[in-house]
């Protein structure tokens, strides 16, 4: 019996990011087998990577084969797990006994894996060591098939980063109209070019003697492409680039050190009284102070730390939101809570929203989650399904950012909504004598027709309220009532309102 891997169709979806599957054999990652079979003094060494059906081989040493069947496979055991999978002799152990990698020509007796973890904590494959008599590892041994197991993944990360910077570039090239193919070039061995620099590809740098991420894409890019390539790059997307690197280093790093918090937006009905709040997330950066989330979230989108980021946020809110619960003053108050793309299609997310409630004694009803068009449009049928579980529960949901993406009038009626959010650059210009005054007032009576509510956020001046409250809009959010304030301020700032 294999046992399960938590979250399998997760699991999967992260290999996929990688786009490791069925690439060609390459040195560095050879040259990291080759290092394991030494150290562990083993005759073969492997990197594996477990898909739905199969083991697959991005590098091998002292066995001809490029993978096996998963269900043979002895990775696809390891990766149940985050620590060294070890087989000490393969003949005494029942779940291996009669493996035909054991019984036939390949001959394992010992085995161990150390699984392949990528930063949201998926085990996607091994590198792992195999022998023909039976064994075990020692502790140094074990050590660094461990540090290898890092140096793999950090290989990995290094390729997903390329990709970025690839669609960086594509993204760039599209926005100027450059005919030229773009790629990386170190800046202090460019010859200008006007802003832009120019150089042979195939060239090692480093600049002040540091090598940043960015360089070794750029050798890797060009590598990849072959010798005399000539590259280009823009110096300050190469800049950009080495930012964001560092910001999603910083941004691990500020999860587990608790550099998150979260202010709240009150919300208020059309006599000006308090309904409830958003949570906003912002970032205490040791250095950089207050980081706006629209810095952050897209990344952490992109590179899965919205998963843990998402999580704990639903937690914080939800926190808040049972001590309101707790005061008769405040007990009717709601809590909204935005939730991105990726962290709504994850496996677990009903079950995770369902047990943060469960854990923080906070009223299902009273929580309200804000979703964006971009993510409805994807898998409709599951969309409804998940929305649905959390609605039987209480679970409210928002429509955020409403008419800035693709909705149309027959998916909207598909989807058990409560209410839709008038995005606030229709609010912004509302009085200002272009569409986005019958833009606003075609969504109030849109979401009417729906029997929705209709909240306006980024509300600032009583104009723009006067406005929207004689069209029928139900709710208001923006500066005009409050700024978003941190949880001291915000209690007594409801305190104040509601008593
Ligand atoms: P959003 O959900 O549409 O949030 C509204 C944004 O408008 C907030 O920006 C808020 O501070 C700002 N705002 C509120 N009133 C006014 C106003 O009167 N005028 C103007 N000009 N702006 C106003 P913020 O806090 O910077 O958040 C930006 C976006 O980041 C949010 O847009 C949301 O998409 C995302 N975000 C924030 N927190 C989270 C979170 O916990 N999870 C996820 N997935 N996304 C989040
Ligand atoms: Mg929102
Ligand atoms: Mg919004």
């Amino acid at each position: 019996m294999i046992q399960a891997v938590r979250d399998e169709q997760g699991r999967l979806n992260v290999l996929k990011s990688y786009a490791i599957l069925d690439t060609p054999r390459e040195t560095d990652f050879d040259q990291l087998v080759r290092l394991a079979a030494q150290i562990c003094e083993a005759p073969v060494a492997a990197i594996t990577f477990v898909d739905e059906r199969r083991q697959w081989f991005k590098a091998v040493t002292g066995l001809d084969m490029a993978g096996t069947d998963r269900a043979i496979a002895f990775c696809a055991h390891a990766i149940a797990g985050t620590g060294l999978f070890e087989v000490p002799d393969a003949y005494e152990d029942p779940r291996f006994a009669h493996n035909p990698l054991v019984t036939g020509t390949t001959g394992i007796r010992f085995y161990a894996g150390m699984p392949l973890v990528s930063p949201d904590g998926f085990a996607l494959g091994t590198i792992a060591v195999i022998d023909r008599v039976p064994r075990t590892l020692t502790e140094a041994q074990t050590a660094a098939l461990s540090t290898l197991a890092r140096q793999v993944m950090v290989a990995l990360e290094y390729r997903r980063l390329a990709r970025l910077f690839d669609s960086a570039v594509t993204d760039y090239q599209h926005a100027h109209g450059d005919p030229y193919p773009v790629h990386a070039c170190p800046s202090d061995q460019a010859s200008h070019t006007g802003r832009r620099g120019r150089c042979d590809a195939d060239v090692s740098w480093s600049k002040n003697g540091s090598v940043l991420p960015v360089h070794y894409l750029a050798l890797y890019q060009a590598r990849a492409a072959g010798q005399n390539s000539l590259r280009f790059v823009d110096l300050d997307m190469q800049t950009a680039i080495a930012t964001r690197a560092a910001l999603e280093a910083d941004m691990r790093l500020g999860l587990e050190r608790g550099e998150f918090l979260l202010h709240y937006q009150p919300q208020v009905d059309a006599r000006g009284d308090p309904t409830g709040a958003e949570a906003l997330v912002r970032w205490r950066h040791p250095r950089r102070g207050l980081v706006s989330p629209a810095e952050f979230i897209p990344l952490a989108e992109e590179t899965g730390l919205i998963l843990p980021l998402g999580q704990w946020v639903l937690e914080s809110a939800c926190t808040h939101l049972a001590s309101w619960g707790a005061r008769p003053g405040t007990a009717g108050l709601t809590m909204a809570v935005n939730v991105s793309a990726r962290q709504f299609r994850h496996p677990d997310f009903v079950r995770q929203v369902l047990a943060v409630l469960e854990r923080t004694g906070a009223d299902p009803r009273r929580l309200k989650l804000e979703l964006t068009e971009g993510l409805l449009i994807d898998n409709v049928e599951e969309t409804v399904a998940r929305m649905i579980a959390l609605k039987a529960q209480g679970v409210g949901f928002s429509l955020d950012d409403f008419g800035t993406g693709y909705s149309s009038l027959a998916y909207l009626k598909r989807l058990p909504l409560d209410q839709l959010k008038i995005d606030q650059s229709f609010v912004r210009d509302v009085l200002a004598g272009g569409n986005d005054a019958t833009i606003a007032r075609t969504i109030i009576t849109l979401g009417k027709s729906l029997g929705l509510a209709v909240i306006a956020e980024g509300v600032e001046t009583e104009a723009q309220r006067d406005f929207l409250a004689q069209h029928q809009c139900d709710a208001f959010q923006g500066y005009l009532f409050s700024r978003p304030l941190a949880a001291d301020l915000i209690d007594a700032f409801m305190g104040a309102r509601t008593r």
